[in-house]
């Protein structure tokens, strides 16, 4: 075997999302990130033709949709493999539950922190075990290969930039990040610290790499006073969020007090926030919204027992200025019972649908027509902008620059004293490359 060290991209090659990274040294190999790809009408699957039961795995390897290598779903001691997840968004997480749970998943603390509330409102990632967690800016030695997670700033808790010692050279991969976070310092001493350490092989997001300077590309700390302005005095207020976003449920919970109104959150948002920032939780003592489902059924265990408010849509119908409502895309179908008056707004920040790419948003569009409701965007991008990417890829001074998760990889900057490289699937990436 070759005790050479290389690297291939099994996702995330030409489309924003579905990164994994396959480095592998001798007998040592890590994969970073383990995420779905979502391309609606592009994938070898859809909601008619699907994986068959029971052969779940072998339909996903053979297309493409998780690596085709056989050691990651079948315990098998002659591998020495691990898995690293830089954020817990699906398209760096959603594959994982198709792992061996003999594969171990290295993870921050807050990410695991995160995990676990997920799991208890169903959205965990099925029976894996070996979850091991890891203290930034500590060495994690793996045979050749030594891992350094350190902290990068995007729109969730917990996300990680990962440096890789190898034999052969140096890797950095920078998992999603942006620079207009309530905290971009953390971002841009990730990258000061991979120009730091030297860094042969760099591989970067550049999600936002193309995109035209925009008026309403807010910063994180902007978006209250963009919900704010939305709201008018005497409608109803109605958004949509990402719930794993925690700090965005707290900016919501801030607008709400400040408009006089109250937050109304979906259960599984409710339990979220309540969990993960409990107290921005206790100033906002936030209701749940008792949609007509859980009218239907009750509410989970996991929230029936608390003594907090309720409130169903005829309630909120009722008094429509007195709150502001969590209306995921799924239960845009209340508003035939909510009956908002004419010119009350619906603030779309980030939750999905997500842009017109997706189908399901002409049909959010064309719901909020339908109920004469003002479309209002709140967004703040979890990604950098091309000119902080520039400033990003300039301290972190790689030698090759391997673009992911986006969809113009010529777009990336080139760096000051290296190249930028054409990422390919599959391809065996040598390190250290260039000056190797
Ligand atoms: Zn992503
Ligand atoms: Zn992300």
């Amino acid at each position: 075997m070759s005790n050479k060290t290389f690297f291939s991209l099994h996702g995330g090659v030409n489309v924003i999302g579905g990164t994994k990274l396959h480095l592998t040294s001798g007998t040592d190999e890590l994969i970073f990130d383990f995420g779905a790809t979502y391309e609606p009408g592009k994938g070898r699957f859809d909601q008619v033709l699907t994986v068959r039961p029971g052969r779940e795995t072998e339909d996903s390897r053979a297309a493409g949709v998780i690596p085709n290598l056989s050691y990651l779903y079948s315990p098998t001691p002659s591998k020495h493999v691990a898995v690293f997840v830089s954020h817990f968004h699906l398209d760096h997480v959603g594959m994982l539950s198709y792992l061996d749970p003999s594969v171990p998943v290295y993870l921050s603390q807050p990410s695991f922190n995160l995990l676990r509330q997920l799991e208890v409102v169903g959205e965990g990632i099925g029976t894996h075990r070996d979850l091991r967690v890891f203290p930034y800016g500590e060495w994690i030695d793996f045979g050749r290969l030594k891992v350094l997670p350190l902290p990068v700033e995007h729109d969730i808790p917990g996300a990680t930039g990962f440096y890789v010692k190898t034999p052969e050279g140096t890797l950095a991969y920078t998992g999603d990040f942006r620079g207009h976070g309530l905290h971009p310092e953390v971002t841009t001493a990730f990258f000061a610290r991979l120009g730091e350490l030297g860094t042969n092989i760099l591989v970067s997001e550049g999600t936002r790499a193309c995109e035209a300077p925009r008026p309403d590309a807010y910063s994180e700390s902007e978006i209250g006073t963009v919900i704010e302005s939305a709201v008018r005095p005497g409608k109803s207020a109605f958004f949509m969020i990402y719930n794993r976003n925690i700090d965005r449920i707290a900016t919501f919970a801030r607008a709400a007090r400040s408009l006089g109104r109250e937050l109304v959150l979906t259960p599984a948002t409710h339990h979220l926030f309540r969990t993960l920032s409990p107290e921005e939780y206790r100033l906002a003592r936030p209701a749940v919204f008792v949609t007509q489902e859980f009218r239907v059924k009750g509410l989970p265990p996991w929230i029936a027992g608390l003594d907090v408010p309720r409130l169903t849509v005829p309630d909120i119908a009722r008094e429509p200025a007195r709150f502001l409502t969590e209306l995921p895309y799924a239960n845009l179908n209340e508003l035939v019972d909510l009956r908002p008056d004419g010119g009350s707004c619906f603030i779309h920040s980030d939750g999905p649908p997500l842009g017109e790419f997706d189908p399901a948003f002409r049909n959010l569009k064309q719901w909020l027509r339908d109920f004469d409701l003002a479309l209002v965007f709140a967004r703040s991008s979890g990604h950098a902008s091309p000119e902080y990417l520039k400033e990003c890829v300039n301290l972190a001074n790689p030698d090759i620059l391997y673009p992911v998760h986006t969809a113009n990889m010529a777009a990336m900057p080139t760096p000051a004293h290296g190249i930028l490289a054409v990422s390919q699937l599959y391809q065996k990436y040598y390190i250290p490359g260039r000056r190797g």
